[in-house]
């Protein structure tokens, strides 16, 4: 394929934005080359600004679930944009997509909508903090919770691509607060708990990790947090940025059958413009400003675009019995297919998967936590992602990263990327 006028384009960026993105995991650092310039995305596809053609397992990170431009989602935004776009005051809209998320979502009253996951998880760690008045609190290795200054300590994402475990900026005082466990080990956790007794506020997890590839928690690892945060009167933060709305409708509380106190959402629930959301129970929301002293606002937040597109792919879903085994058997079918050429050239490789959530990591080792995402073979992957990109076929440019599979690909989009990986298999 031929990204001549993506490289040109690139050139032109750099100049007057750093690295010429506006988002570091786009510049493909992790695997070299040049980044793609998109022109346009339809369902399942991609059209880049050299007019290649390329099938999206990326899908915005997230939020396209229903493939790009997805109807009633660009017909919501249109007719709203035609009312205005934005007034810093109350809609009935807001009301409807806060009313459509909580009957959803189990276990949650209220719901605050803000611009970013980023924002989501930033807000909720301080209404935790404010709610318990304690100051700590636990985050996983390899999990990601947006780039504010306190999550920015061992994160995935970016973080793992780059090999920056923390962020210069961020201060010794913040990062103190910030206690580091290992992904899926329970012992490290209650250690933790017991040797800063009542300081933990929170724990914040992504409940099935997706920034250090895909990594689900073990059998019972997810009860085991929700016995130790109520044994300590810590809140436990389920960080559903990208599994909320995509693992099923209520995301991993249901798929897994635990309850969390505070859920962040984004991704999927904007539709695929700027939204996050945080929500929980009446006794935690209602410490929120202007009704509890924890103060949290935004001169966007409830715009009327985003709830608009969060709107309509929140009802598609809803209304959709099938979808989330549709996704799952879409899914199914590319991990075993996968699986199959991989094997039938004697690659080392791991598949790790949770409903449309895919990672193939090369080790044949099992991946459990940080530690074990970090053992993949990054040349090997190097090469992999850029074999598929010359076949026709769009994965994120990361080892680290997680495939977002979306209901817009057919079996024959994904017999085609099956195919794909069994010719760039025999290169590598
Ligand atoms: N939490 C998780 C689990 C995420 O994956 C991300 C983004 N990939 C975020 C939070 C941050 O969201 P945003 O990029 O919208 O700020």
């Amino acid at each position: 394929m031929i990204y001549q006028r993506s490289s040109q384009l690139f050139a032109e960026a750099e100049k007057v934005i750093p690295g010429g993105v506006n988002s570091p995991v786009r510049a493909f650092k992790g695997v070299g080359g040049t980044p793609i310039f998109v022109k346009s995305a339809k369902g399942a596809y991609l059209f880049d600004e050299d007019n290649n053609k390329l099938i999206d397992y990326i899908n915005s990170w997230g939020p396209m679930i229903l493939g790009h431009a997805f109807e009633p989602v660009v017909n919501a935004v249109i007719e709203k944009a035609k009312k205005g776009t934005s007034f810093g005051m109350p809609t009935e809209l807001e009301t409807e997509i806060a009313q459509l998320a909580v009957s959803m979502v189990p276990n949650i009253d209220k719901i605050r909508f803000v611009n970013s996951g980023t924002e989501a998880c930033m807000s909720a760690i301080r209404l935790a903090r404010g709610f318990t008045k304690k100051d700590k609190i636990i985050k996983f290795s390899g999990c990601y919770h947006g780039h504010s200054d306190s999550f920015l300590i061992a994160a995935g994402s970016g973080l793992s691509t780059f090999g920056v475990p923390n962020s210069p900026g961020v201060t010794q005082g913040t990062a103190k607060d910030t206690l580091l466990a290992s992904f899926n080990d329970i012992e490290n956790v209650k250690a933790l708990f017991e040797s800063n007794k009542n300081e933990i506020a929170a724990l914040i997890i992504e409940p099935v990790a997706g920034n250090m590839g895909c990594v689900p928690p073990r059998e019972g690892f997810l009860q085991s947090l929700r016995q130790l945060c109520d044994e300590n009167n810590a809140l436990l933060i389920f960080d559903e940025v990208m599994t909320g709305f995509r693992l099923a409708k209520g995301g991993v509380q249901e798929l897994y059958n635990v309850v969390a106190d505070i859920v962040c959402f984004g991704k999927v629930i904007g539709g695929g413009l700027p939204v996050g959301a945080f929500a929980g129970r009446n006794e935690i929301m209602n410490y929120l400003a202007p009704i509890g002293p924890v103060y949290q606002a935004g001169t966007l937040s409830g715009n009327p675009l985003a709830m608009a597109a969060g709107k309509a792919m929140l009802e598609a879903l809803n209304n959709d019995d099938e979808i989330f085994t549709r996704l799952e058997e879409k899914t199914a079918y590319l991990h075993q297919g996968i699986h199959k050429v991989l094997t039938e050239n004697k690659i080392d490789f791991t598949i790790n998967r949770v409903g449309s959530m895919i990672s193939v990591h090369f080790d044949k080792n099992p991946v459990f936590d940080f530690q074990t995402a970090k053992n993949g073979d990054n040349e090997t992957f190097k090469k992999f992602f850029h074999g598929l990109l010359n076949e026709g076929v769009y994965i994120a440019p990361s080892a680290y990263e997680t495939w977002f599979i979306t209901d817009a690909l057919t079996y024959e989009d994904l017999d085609f990327t099956i195919n794909a990986i069994n010719k760039v298999a025999k290169s590598l």
